[in-house]
């Protein structure tokens, strides 16, 4: 299910009663989905047969199959639908699969954070397959506005991808495939050879191999030899995290614009190579729901999308619902879900000239369980999954023409619609600049060198560290969406977050003109630039300094400490001289003296020129301690800096996307050794050795014993993060004061029973972006530039700002920059409270209103992060709020 449950875990308990009414509608049930009715009887009489046993004629259409291909239970050696697939299986046996046709190439595309392969199936006649790169690219021409005119269809091929259980936990896709694979290779009918003759289908077993490896061993390693079925055996019920997300407990069924992890990095890379026509994403939802298929609500579709997309989803649709018509599935369409953020995978195709298709299964979650329709099994699941992965490829061989010239349409009105104006951005830091470049080259959009100085507006840019991305160009649609701030909603509920402007997100320089550019192409960004430091830094050197203000700076601040190097950081805007001309160090920039440290002076300068050049961070030299303002280095106020040693707090309850989000900035981009320790184990847990602790987001019990130590803790001088819900929890138990924005109710006389629960809808914030002002004197905002912020809000905590000192980031007068907010939380968030420092005994709570990591891309974020982490001790005592 594509929900964005907050609290990571998902369950669906509900207890039926097994009365002989609802056995005989179960039986009924069965009959028509030609399941043995004695074993079920037996199940209930005796409960010793295993239920999800059927055979290959359960799923298969009647029609032969070729004798000589092994099946899926003679690799597996188990019937699909007996056990839950492990991807390590899957992958094995799609490959021993294809091993046996010449109808199928394997191709591996990617690896996972866990070194899990990604693979592809690309299923199509042997005819097509030896041409296959050239069938690929003539197919690929339909999207060029230059050359689409030229192609005839009837001669191309349509392009199908089928993806399976992007969320781990939702597995009947998964399991589904391999028959899916085994029926295209083995089957033997006219449709079938039609449909090989007209289509390449890309089969894509598993969008997201280490989280389903996580739940098969959960679900098999619980399932009963007498099949349990009630909902609240601990089969059903993973525990936290679950196997729903990757390894860092990130949601990849989010990831598919910004592709933040190299999972999604190389789908979106193979997406473009193939430019499928139709792209399927295979879901489940609620133990108590049907089956549902896309179009979803038409009110809910991104604006950017074609009108065209939503019905053809619709035509394609009247495939699925004949399918399921016919083994007696019930399904629904068009009442939930949404096509609005492209950062999923069944919305992100309706922008790049292909129909994305959601489907959700209801969720078996074992192998067979109570629900409110009867008892759910898991090969029913999977046989849904089975039939409208068939009814997908009907629709595309019988709609291919249609298909293919929608393809050709929308890239060449897109184009010709096009205005001849640019977006233009600045920024200096490599990694930041690097990460947006590569990601609009990922999704295939053009990039220029900006080569004279312009003004829009009040904003000037110059030439260096400037790009430009036209906006008449291919991809013109993903450009849009990418970089437009919105303000206008059909509708003020959102499956997710209503905005993602990306230059805001990374808090970099940017700006929109209308004026027509004219391109020279040779200024075209193809390949990431190497990062050198051209520092001369010779044996004269008194010190280096590490500018804070390049992102991964952390990193190799963390780096050097763990060396054991003494650090220091400078506090206030202050001038050295540098190969004997003045500079100025930013507040917060490093500084590592040569002299008196464990390694001696020329290892410090080799071991930093090396470091800083492979996290792409500014170094320079320093040839005296003495500056020109008087504070020197051996300043008293400029303390060796402490290492910090930080924990997380997560497990059941903890937001597991947010604690992800921060594991995954310190683990992965700062590399870091972080702890994390899980919530019921803080009572037995010694704290002594940290000197933070992060709590996420999520729900704390004030009745746990943990908290208690916490308290101790922090009393004793520790420091706190805390974000979002996690500021509530500290409020309640008296550990931070705040006085919260009031709330104006609904009036009695509007509160009908649909108005009152749209009104609620309307009053949730899934994801806006808002401006916060920032005080840049202050430590958290050591590194930072502008006094204004982009932060991502989700959720309506809203606080007063009751001390200004201890307040260093409040939201603006007027903080809406882009997304939906309903007027009511606008007025709110006016001057609102962002962060609070606040003193507890002798340790120090930094409360954070918004989660500065958002999905990982929330670059902007990261420096207020890195700054609460590693500067906490510099923020001073008299500021905090009592
Ligand atoms: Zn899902």
């Amino acid at each position: 299910m594509s929900n964005s449950n907050t609290t990571g875990t998902t369950r669906y308990d509900m207890k039926i009663d097994v009365n002989t009414n609802s056995i005989m509608k179960q039986i009924k049930v069965l009959v028509r989905n030609r399941i043995n009715v004695t074993a079920f009887i037996h199940i209930l009489a005796f409960t010793t047969i295993s239920f999800s046993q059927v055979d290959l004629s359960y799923y298969l259409p009647e029609i032969s199959y070729e004798e000589d291909m092994p099946t899926p239970e003679s690799i597996l050696d188990f019937q699909i639908g007996e056990w839950h697939i492990s991807h390590d299986k899957l992958a094995y046996t799609m490959k021993e699969l294809c091993e046996n046709s010449d109808k199928c190439i394997y191709q591996e595309y990617g690896r996972t954070h866990e070194n899990r392969p990604l693979i592809n199936l690309i299923i199509s006649s042997p005819k097509n397959l030896k041409n296959i790169d050239k069938l690929r690219k003539q197919h690929a021409q339909l999207t060029d506005p230059q050359l689409s005119n030229k192609i005839k269809t009837e001669d191309t091929p349509v392009i199908i991808y089928q993806g399976y259980s992007v969320h781990g936990n939702e597995s009947s896709g998964a399991n589904a495939s391999p028959l899916v694979a085994y029926y295209l290779m083995a089957g033997q009918s006219d449709m079938l050879e039609s449909l090989l003759d007209n289509a390449i289908i890309i089969l894509d077993p598993c969008y997201n191999p280490d989280g389903l490896q996580r739940f098969s061993t959960w679900a098999n390693s619980h399932k009963h030899k007498n099949l349990t079925t009630d909902a609240s055996s601990r089969e059903f019920n993973e525990v936290w995290p679950g196997g729903r997300t990757n390894h860092y407990w990130f949601d990849l069924n989010r990831d598919w614009l910004f592709t933040i992890h190299p999972s999604s990095q190389a789908r979106i890379e193979n997406f473009h190579k193939w430019k499928p026509d139709i792209l399927t994403d295979h879901h489940e939802m609620g133990s108590n729901s049907t089956f549902f298929f896309q179009p979803g609500v038409p009110s809910r579709t991104n604006p950017n999308t074609p009108p065209v997309n939503q019905s053809l989803t619709e035509d394609i649709g009247n495939y699925h619902a004949a399918s399921l018509d016919s083994i007696g599935s019930l399904y629904y369409t068009k009442e939930s879900f949404d096509d609005y953020y492209y950062g999923k995978g069944s919305t992100y195709p309706d922008i790049n000239g292909c129909i994305g298709i959601l489907f959700e299964q209801a969720s078996a979650r074992g192998h067979l369980r109570e629900t409110k329709n009867g008892l759910l099994s898991f090969p029913f699941t999977i046989r849904n999954q089975f039939v409208t992965a068939l009814s997908t490829q009907k629709a595309g061989l019988k709609m291919k023409e249609t298909l293919l010239n929608n393809k050709r349409d929308f890239y060449k009105k897109r184009y010709d619609n096009a205005t001849d104006g640019y977006y233009i951005f600045e920024e200096e830091d490599y990694y930041k600049k690097n990460y947006f470049i590569e990601m609009l080259n990922r999704h295939e959009i053009e990039v220029y060198k900006n080569d004279k100085s312009r003004k829009i507006g009040q904003q000037k840019f110059d030439t260096k560290h400037t790009y430009i991305v036209p906006i008449k160009q291919r991809q013109t649609t993903l450009v849009k969406t990418i970089f437009e701030k919105v303000d206008q909603f059909k509708d003020s509920i959102f499956y997710d977050v209503s905005a993602w402007t990306l230059p805001l997100a990374l808090n970099i320089k940017y700006a929109e003109s209308q004026d027509k550019i004219l391109i020279d192409k040779k200024n075209q960004i193809l390949n990431t630039p190497t990062f050198k430091n051209n520092e001369i830094i010779n044996e004269k050197a008194f010190a280096l300094a590490i500018d804070w203000s390049s992102y991964l700076s952390p990193a190799l601040l963390n780096d050097l400490q763990s060396k054991g190097l003494k650090v220091r950081v400078i506090q206030q805007n202050t001038n050295f001289k540098s190969n004997n001309k003045s500079i100025q160090l930013q507040s917060g920039d490093i500084i590592v003296p040569l002299s008196n440290q464990s390694m001696d002076k020329q290892e410090i300068i080799d071991y930093i020129t090396q470091k800083s050049n492979e996290l792409y961070v500014n170094i320079r030299s320093i040839d005296s301690g003495l500056t020109a303002d008087g504070k020197s280095l051996g300043s008293p106020s400029q303390e060796v800096l402490p290492k910090p040693e930080v924990a997380i707090i997560v497990g059941e309850g903890i937001n597991a996307y947010e604690a992800g989000d921060s594991w995954y900035q310190l683990d992965f981009r700062y590399k870091m050794q972080v702890t994390m320790i899980d919530k019921n184990d803080l009572p037995f847990t010694n704290l002594d050795r940290y000197t933070i602790i992060i709590l996420p987001d999520g729900n704390y019990s004030t009745e746990n014993r943990g908290h208690k130590k916490i308290k101790e803790w922090t009393e004793e001088g520790g420091t706190i993060l805390c974000m979002r819900k996690a500021i509530k929890y500290l409020s309640q138990v008296g550990m931070i004061n705040l006085t919260v924005k009031k709330n104006k109710n609904l009036s009695k006389a509007d509160s009908t029973h649909t108005k009152f629960r749209n009104y609620r809808g309307s009053q949730v914030i899934g994801g806006a972006i808002m401006e916060a002002v920032v005080d840049l004197e202050h430590p958290l905002f050591f590194g930072y530039k502008d006094r204004t912020l982009p932060v991502f809000k989700k959720g309506t905590q809203f606080y007063e700002v009751d001390q200004a000192s201890a307040s260093p980031m409040q939201y603006s007068s007027s903080p809406m920059l882009s997304g939906y907010a309903s007027k009511t939380n606008q007025s709110k968030a006016e001057n609102a409270m962002g962060i609070l420092c606040s003193r507890f005994g002798r340790g120090k709570i930094i409360s954070m209103v918004d989660n500065p990591n958002f999905r990982g891309y929330w670059l902007g974020g990261s420096r207020l992060f890195a700054n609460a982490i590693f500067f906490n001790s510099l923020i001073n005592e008299d500021s905090l709020a009592e």
